[in-house]
């Protein structure tokens, strides 16, 4: 059977966050316009500082107010910024990554024009909150956002 593109790039985010050295959360994220990668990034500190995993093996992540790890930047911010540095364009782009976008992420992507977000796991869920603030922000202005369902597991 021939994998849909959504099936590559899903798999490959899924494999991209197994890179991460967070203890916390590990999330993975693919860029592509017109079914080509233009970027790709999992969370983590930025290149050159601090690696959580080995520096903090014992006590984990240094955490932010809301529990995250205060050192890195999301997986969706170290896709979006490489594409930047090299000058792409991301008017019209997907995204795809293995958590769905928090807020600070969904003002980004928003801002990037990108027109698509699919995600895997929900951010929400795995935070225990209620509500997927940056889904909700990326729908209520026009950014398509979608759940991802491999299709196997649907059967
Ligand atoms: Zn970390
Ligand atoms: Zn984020």
């Amino acid at each position: 059977m021939r994998p849909a593109f959504d099936d590559i790039f899903m798999e490959l985010a899924q494999n991209l966050a197994r890179r991460s050295h967070c203890i916390k959360a590990q999330v993975g994220a693919v860029l592509t316009k017109d079914t080509r990668i233009i970027s790709i990034g999992y969370n983590g500190p930025p290149s050159g500082t601090h690696n959580c995993d080995e520096e903090f093996p014992e006590v984990g992540c240094p955490r932010d107010s809301k529990g995250s790890c205060s050192l890195a930047l999301h997986a969706e911010q170290n896709a979006i910024l490489y594409a930047v540095k090299n000058g792409a364009n991301l008017e019209g782009t997907t995204l795809y990554v293995t958590l769905s976008p928090c807020i600070a992420c969904a003002r980004v992507i928003y801002t990037m024009k990108i027109k698509r977000v699919i995600y895997l796991d929900s951010y929400a869920d795995y935070k225990g909150i209620g509500v997927d603030e940056g889904v909700e922000f990326l729908r209520k202005f026009g950014v398509q956002v979608e759940r991802f369902h491999k299709l196997v597991e649907q059967a």
